[in-house]
């Protein structure tokens, strides 16, 4: 008898989050334009119209103005841009960044001060508020990165505190804000941020299309130059099919209050049920959380066994550790949370979305259980129950 056919589920939003339809229809209206956006005829104005409407909109999801909001090929070079834009017309600045940033931050920052981190991990306010109040640079301003939100935990930082203090301290801040734009409020104006990073993918638009918002006025010279589009600050055709696909995502995201609430209640209810079959571990539970996102762990099951063994049950999830040349490498995020070893290699995350339905909760825990059931980790009483 051939076995019924299990679709997917996909728990891996943070990675990438699918395609809405919004924005791939954007997408094909906008291919059918074919013109460039900095052409003066007929065609060309439409494409720049278009290209237009889709940075309004990604502006003022974010509380900016359209001026403000310069179009990138993704979050990776958006980060790139600021933090060596920022750097190169004000080389005193001294750089601050926490250990738990994405390696497209941390690489652009190899000489910055390493803040300190709580268990939860969090910038660790009380630290960065003697830090500033003791500032051992003179002559040098702080120059402040710091996430929105965690891409592996999605533990939320306190960036409107931060903010106050490094301007207090006449300093600046950039908000790498990728992963918190579709899952929670971003805006510009919460502690007046100098500078916010997003990125298409991680929304439901394309990848390979990106943003920058610089606050009017703040330091910045631009490292990619050539025929000036993007009013300078980021010389290369405009990515119009990319640029509409994320507007449009944006905009399909903006209408989501219901479902991030039904998210968090969803993962915390899946949460509980891991919890009360094993001892596992949530990483940042303490804190505030993006609504999507879980990441796992429990000693005596490796991440990469879980990953394969419920990839094999037709669910995508992510490990938390990184595997280059053969070698499993813990997650620096969890790292720099404190997790011991033991801990941090088995970690997981689910990360979950715009197209997510109630069931792939249930389908995702009951296939964890299964694979942590088949490596002993499960509490006798439930192996007993199932024996
Ligand atoms: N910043 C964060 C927090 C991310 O999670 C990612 C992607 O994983 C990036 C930046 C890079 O964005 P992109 O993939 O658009 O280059």
């Amino acid at each position: 008898m051939a076995l019924a056919k299990i679709d997917p589920i996909y728990c891996d939003y943070n990675a990438t989050a699918p395609l809405r339809p919004q924005s791939k229809d954007a997408m094909v209206m906008a291919m059918e334009i074919g013109a460039n956006p900095s052409s003066v005829h007929r065609l060309g104005r439409s494409a720049r119209s278009c290209l237009e409407e889709a940075r309004e909109i990604v502006a003022s999801a974010i509380g900016a103005c359209r001026e403000d909001l310069t179009f990138t090929s993704g979050g990776t070079e958006a980060n790139a841009a600021i933090l060596n834009g920022v750097r190169l017309q004000e080389p005193l600045l001294m750089p601050i960044v926490c250990g738990f940033e994405h390696d497209a931050v941390l690489a652009q920052l190899p000489d910055a001060i390493s803040a300190q981190v709580t268990s939860d991990g969090q910038i660790d306010l009380v630290w960065l508020e003697d830090l500033l109040k003791n500032w051992p640079h003179e002559g040098r301003s702080p120059f402040l990165s710091l996430m929105l939100a965690n891409n592996e935990t999605g533990v939320i930082q306190p960036v409107e505190a931060a903010a106050n203090l490094i301007h207090a301290a006449d300093g600046l801040i950039h908000c790498d804000a990728v992963q918190g734009l579709g899952k929670m409020p971003v805006s510009v104006l919460d502690g007046e941020l100098d500078y916010v990073t997003l990125s298409g993918h991680k929304v439901g638009g394309p990848a390979g299309i990106g943003a920058f918002y610089i606050r009017a006025g703040a330091p910045f010279k631009a490292t990619l130059l050539g025929g000036g589009q993007e009013m300078g600050l980021r010389s290369g055709t405009q990515n119009l099919i990319g640029a509409a696909g994320f507007g449009a995502a944006v905009d399909a995201a903006l209408n989501e209050e219901a479902k991030l609430v039904t998210l968090a209640s969803k993962r915390d209810n899946m949460e509980a049920r891991l919890k009360s079959v094993a001892n596992v571990t949530v990483f940042g539970e303490n804190v505030p959380r993006l609504p999507n996102t879980s990441c796992v762990s429990v000693e005596g099951l490796r991440a990469e066994t879980q990953v394969m063994a419920m990839d094999l049950e037709g669910v995508a999830v992510s490990s938390g550790s990184a595997c280059s040349s053969g070698k499993v490498k813990q997650s620096h995020v969890l790292a720099s949370m404190g997790v011991p070893d033991e801990l941090a290699l088995g970690a997981i995350r689910f990360s979950f979305g715009w197209a997510t339905i109630d069931e792939d909760f249930e389908r995702a825990s009951d296939a964890w259980i299964r694979a942590a059931q088949r490596k002993g980790v499960i509490s006798n009483t439930l192996n007993k129950e199932n024996a």
